[in-house]
C-alpha cells in the first residue's frame, strides 16, 4: 500500500513559493539576489491596522474560541465593505471569514464539487486553483488564452469547453498572473452565459483595488444580479492592505453555501486567529488612503518594468492592467543556450544573473514568465537590467 494518499501525493508544491524560498535561501547565503517571485506587496501593514492588533492581543475576549464563521463585527464590516467597494449588497450572514484567500478558494470548491464535476479554468491561472479543484474531487478543464486576446477568454471558448459535467467557472479579474482586467461588457456576457447554462461562478476579487490606466474592477454578481444565487466571491486583506502574513480572507455567497463552508471550517480550522480578525476589521472598516499610495507606486513600477521587458529582444510583454505582475512571453529567448523551456531558463537566470522569476509552467502557460513588481523600484530595475544583459550575450 502506498505511504501517501493518491490525492495528496498528486499535489505539486506551489511553484511561486518555491521560487521565493530558493531566492531567499541564496540571499541568506550572501548572494545579491533580486526576487520577482513573491506575490506580496513590499510595504508593511499600515500602522492603524497593526495598532488594532496590538490592542486585540491584550483583550481577553480574543484569547478564546469565537464563532467559526468569523467575528460578528468582522462579518458585518466585510458586508459593509463589499457594498462600499463593489456595490454588492449582502448581509453579514452571507460572509464566512477564512484563513486567507487561499483557504476561501479551497472551501468554495469543496462546498460545490462532487467527484468528477468539471471546473472551467481560464489559463494562465493562479497556480493554486487546479490543485484546489483536484483536492475537492473536481476536474479542472483548462481554457487557454494568450497575449493575442490580452489573456481574456471568449464566450466561444467557454462554450466549447463546457460539458454536461461542468459545474463551475473560475473567474478572476484583475488576474494573477497576467494582470488582465476584464471590461464590463465582457463580464456581463460571461455572467449571463453562466446563468443560462446553470453554471456556478467562483469569482476571485482579491486584486480589486489594484487597477491602472482607467481599467476598473467590476463585481460579477453586481453586473449580473441573476447570478447572485450561484456565485461565490472570494476576497481578502492580503493584497489591498499589505497583510499577506496575517491570513485573513473571506467568502461572500448564498446563505446555504455560507452555512456549508462554516460547517466545514468547524471541523477543519475553527475560527480564524482573533487578533488577525481584529486587524482585518480595522483594515476593511478603515480608509483606503494607504492602498492608493501603494497603487500609485505600483503603477510607476509597472510602466518601468513593462518598458524594460518589452525592449529586450525576444521578449513580448503586454502592459499589465491590474494586480502587480508583468507576464511576458519569453518564447523568443528559448533554444539559444539559456534553456529550451521557461522552467530551464528560470534556473539559468537564477544561477547566472541571480534573478528569480516564476516560469509560466506554474500557471499552465509554458513560454511565459511572471515577474512581480511588488519589490523596490531600484531592485526591480537592477533585476531586469541583469536579465537583459544575460539575454543579449547569447
Ligand atoms: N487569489 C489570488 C488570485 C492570489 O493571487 C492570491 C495570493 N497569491 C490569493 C487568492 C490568496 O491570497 P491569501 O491566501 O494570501 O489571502
Amino acid at each position: 500500500m502506498a505511504r501517501l494518499s493518491t490525492r495528496v501525493a498528486a499535489i505539486t508544491p506551489s511553484a511561486t513559493l518555491a521560487v521565493d524560498a530558493k531566492a531567499k535561501a541564496l540571499s541568506q547565503a550572501g548572494e545579491p539576489v533580486v526576487g520577482f517571485g513573491a506575490g506580496e506587496p513590499d510595504y508593511p501593514t499600515p500602522a492603524h491596522i497593526v495598532e488594532a492588533a496590538v490592542i486585540a492581543c491584550r483583550d481577553v475576549r480574543n484569547h478564546h474560541y469565537t464563532p467559526t464563521g468569523g467575528l460578528p463585527e468582522l462579518r458585518a464590516a466585510i458586508a459593509a465593505k463589499t457594498a462600499r467597494d463593489s456595490g454588492y449588497d449582502v448581509s453579514p450572514s452571507q460572509v464566512v471569514v477564512t484563513n486567507g484567500g487561499k483557504h476561501a478558494v479551497h472551501n468554495a470548491f469543496a462546498a460545490l464539487l462532487d467527484p468528477g464535476d468539471e471546473v472551467l479554468l481560464p489559463a494562465p491561472y493562479w497556480t493554486t486553483y487546479p490543485e484546489a479543484i483536484s483536492l475537492a474531487g473536481g476536474v479542472p478543464v483548462v481554457v487557454a488564452s494568450d497575449v493575442s486576446s490580452g489573456f481574456r477568454v471568449t464566450l466561444d471558448q467557454l462554450e466549447a469547453a463546457c460539458s454536461e459535467r461542468t459545474k463551475v467557472l473560475l473567474f478572476v479579474s484583475p488576474s494573477n498572473p497576467t494582470g488582465a482586467v476584464y471590461p464590463k461588457d465582457q463580464m456581463v456576457e460571461i455572467g449571463r452565459w453562466a446563468v443560462d447554462r446553470g453554471i456556478w461562478v467562483i469569482t476571485d476579487e482579491i486584486y480589486e483595488h489594484l487597477t491602472y490606466d482607467g481599467h476598473q474592477h467590476h463585481s460579477m454578481p453586481v453586473l449580473v444580479p441573476e447570478l447572485a444565487d450561484t456565485c461565490i466571491v472570494v476576497n481578502g486583506v492580503a493584497k489591498t492592505y499589505a497583510m499577506t502574513g496575517w491570513r485573513v480572507g473571506w467568502i461572500v455567497g448564498p446563505p446555504d453555501v455560507v452555512v456549508a463552508c462554516a460547517n466545514l471550517q468547524s471541523h477543519q480550522t475553527s475560527n480564524v486567529d482573533n487578533v488577525a480578525q481584529r486587524a482585518a476589521l480595522a483594515a476593511v472598516a478603515g480608509p483606503l488612503d494607504d492602498v492608493e499610495t501603494m497603487r500609485a507606486e505600483f503603477d510607476r513600477r509597472r510602466r518601468r518594468i513593462h518598458g524594460m521587458l518589452a525592449a529586450i529582444d525576444g521578449v513580448e510583454c503586454l502592459l499589465p492592467e491590474g494586480a502587480f505582475y508583468a507576464f511576458p512571453s519569453l518564447e523568443g529567448v528559448l533554444g539559444h543556450g539559456l534553456g529550451d523551456t521557461t522552467l530551464e531558463l528560470a534556473d539559468t537566470v537564477l544561477e547566472r544573473a541571480k534573478v528569480a522569476f516564476v516560469p509560466g509552467e506554474a500557471f499552465g502557460a509554458p513560454g511565459y514568465a511572471r515577474f512581480s513588481f511588488a519589490l523596490g523600484y531600484d531592485d526591480m530595475v537592477e533585476g531586469v537590467s541583469r536579465i537583459a544583459g544575460l539575454f543579449s550575450n547569447t
